[in-house]
């Protein structure tokens, strides 16, 4: 194990240039201590965190190591589709890279640090509200199995923001393989620097798609590969009933993992049409349209790659994306409902399901985490489930999962072990937030506890199992975070 002043840093993104960024070091924050070290996520990395202040100086902007050259990157996009040329790591910086002792590179970010060249009219921090979220969100998805950026160290501090109210600034200090987003390559192609982006492709081939590297045709791979890798993660998302929220194409990580958390949520009562970003007036957003948002920013990737691939095969290549998110999709979703063969008729049960749940107005994820709990039996006898439609459909089901001829707790265990216990729900996340302000930083541990394994029962507040009774309201998100 080593310490954080101990890693083999590297600057392999610094290095790639003048072009791809501003170096700016963090602004200290003021009073800065140290809310959570993730020691799970440390460990993984071969990493140990037992000495508090080093993270608390390198992570407040108040010291730095010889190694770092802190950068803004520098990317564009297209945000609620139009595109903005003046966007870029405005309240965050690349601080480092380093080298794991499994040859793993990985990109140390840290969220919150100060202004940058790319801040327009923001004052470059992150609250304390935001940070918790995303740091337990990061937690949630790794633990649901879903490509994400993590989270290592959370910091607060003394220094006021303003936002609907005065807040407190924190820090969080990300961790992934790359921060590049589909805006990196948007920017190259409409800033008339096209030249520099084989370099990039090259770059990513280099650290994070090395099988392709040698290939001939790897520019083409290399779009394939990031399709594939979002369709995977989208349907992820949709099977997990995530909402990311601001599915910009500033937003989009070019490895397909889930980046930039904010007005993010968990759809609880089951409907397609959920939103949670109160910003987002036209509904482009909403649970539904996520995988054609999805599409339409690969789309415009590939706009920006036109100058490395041809246009038809960047269009064949998108084709293939509806059909490759519905088989992720449909695979993931035959493991949530138990079935274990496949049947032609499959799709129409599961979908009735979700049908049903919408107009019933049900939970989805505690829908299915009773349907996995409980034994046949136990689900005829729920008082929520005695409508005459849930009960036909019930008796379908149970005699569709008797085909596939595992016993019913074999049924069970197979199911509990796909569909959690414990979700991060917008109120928990919340109470969560509330204990953090109120000096309570243990409530941060028990629930990483909790969400690295959400299908297990946890010794925790039997409430963090269940719906919530008040349907979130009183919550509501928007951007600002
Ligand atoms: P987002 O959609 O939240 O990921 O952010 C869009 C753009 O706004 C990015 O360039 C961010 O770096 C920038 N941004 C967001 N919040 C702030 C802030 N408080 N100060 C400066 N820039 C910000
Ligand atoms: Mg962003």
């Amino acid at each position: 194990m080593q310490s954080i002043e101990q890693l083999n840093y590297i600057s392999t993104y610094y290095e790639l240039g003048r072009a791809f960024g501003s170096q700016v070091n963090p602004t200290p924050l003021q009073s800065p201590y140290l809310i959570h070290a993730n020691h799970g996520l440390a460990k993984r990395l071969g990493i140990s965190l037992d000495n508090p202040q080093p993270l608390i100086e390198l992570f407040s902007g108040q010291q730095q190591l010889p190694k770092w050259h802190p950068l803004a990157m520098k990317y564009t996009g297209h945000q609620f589709g139009h595109y903005n040329p003046d966007l870029g790591d405005g309240r965050g910086l690349l601080l480092s890279e380093f080298i794991d002792r499994n040859n793993n590179k990985w990109d140390m970010h840290l969220k919150g640090s100060g202004k940058t060249p790319y801040s327009r009219s923001g004052d470059g921090r992150a609250v304390i509200r935001s940070s918790v979220r995303e740091y337990l969100v990061s937690a949630a998805m790794q633990g649901l199995g879903i490509e994400t950026t993590q989270a290592l160290a959370l910091i607060g501090s003394k220094t006021e923001v303003e936002r609907e109210d005065i807040e407190y600034a924190a820090t969080l200090l990300r961790i992934a393989p790359t921060h590049i987003r589909f805006g990196h390559f948007e920017y190259l192609f409409y800033s008339g620097q096209s030249h520099l982006i084989s370099g990039l492709v090259e770059h990513l081939l280099r650290w994070h798609l090395p099988h392709l590297s040698e290939r001939q045709n790897k520019y083409e791979l290399f779009y394939k590969a990031v399709i594939s890798n979002t369709a995977t993660m989208l349907a992820k998302w949709q099977a997990y009933g995530f909402y990311h929220g601001v599915m910009n194409t500033d937003n989009m990580s070019i490895l397909g993992q889930t980046l930039d958390y904010g007005p993010f949520a968990f759809m609880e009562t089951y409907d397609p049409g959920f939103s949670a970003n109160h910003s987002d007036y036209e509904g482009r957003y909403v649970f539904h349209r996520q995988p054609a948002v999805a599409h339409w920013n690969l789309s415009a990737l590939g706009y920006a790659l036109s100058s490395l691939i041809d246009k038809e095969i960047i269009e064949s290549a998108l084709q293939d994306y509806p059909q490759q998110l519905q088989l992720h999709y449909t695979q993931l979703m035959c493991q949530r409902f138990g079935l274990t063969t496949t049947q032609t008729s499959d799709s129409d049960m599961l979908n009735r399901c979700l049908t049903l749940m919408q107009s019933h107005k049900l939970d989805y994820h505690y829908t299915l985490r009773r349907l996995s709990e409980l034994d046949y039996a136990q689900w005829y006898a729920q008082s929520d489930w005695q409508h005459p439609n849930w009960i036909t459909w019930l008796k379908q089901y149970q005699h569709r999962l008797e085909q596939d001829h595992l016993s019913d707790s074999e049924r069970q265990q197979t199911m509990c072990a796909v569909n959690p216990r414990y979700l991060l729900r917008t109120h928990l996340a919340q109470q969560a937030i509330d204990e953090v302000e109120a000096g309570n930083f243990g409530i941060i541990e028990q629930w990483l506890q909790v969400l690295s394994d959400p299908f297990v029962e946890h010794p925790c507040h039997s409430d963090w199992a269940l719906p919530n009774h008040n349907n979130n309201q009183g919550i509501i998100l928007s951007c600002s975070s």
